[in-house]
């Protein structure tokens, strides 16, 4: 059996990537809210990185609407 092992983006653990995780893959929902609390603050802006910026993220003057 293979037991795929991520590390939890917020802190940086290991997590097993399991059904059963349902905080995957991040390792309990406090890091999961963390992380999602970052995204709406834009804490996630990037500083020195620019180029990871997704393209879609500058397109903030159309509809936000997704299928
Ligand atoms: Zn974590």
């Amino acid at each position: 059996m293979n037991r795929l092992v991520v590390n939890c983006p917020g802190c940086g653990k290991k997590v097993v990537w399991n059904a059963e995780n349902r905080y995957r893959p991040f390792c309990s929902e406090r890091c999961r809210q963390i992380d999602l609390g970052a995204w709406a603050a834009e804490k996630y802006t990037i500083e020195g990185n620019s180029e990871n910026i997704p393209s879609n993220q500058d397109s903030k003057n159309h509809s936000v609407t997704e299928q």
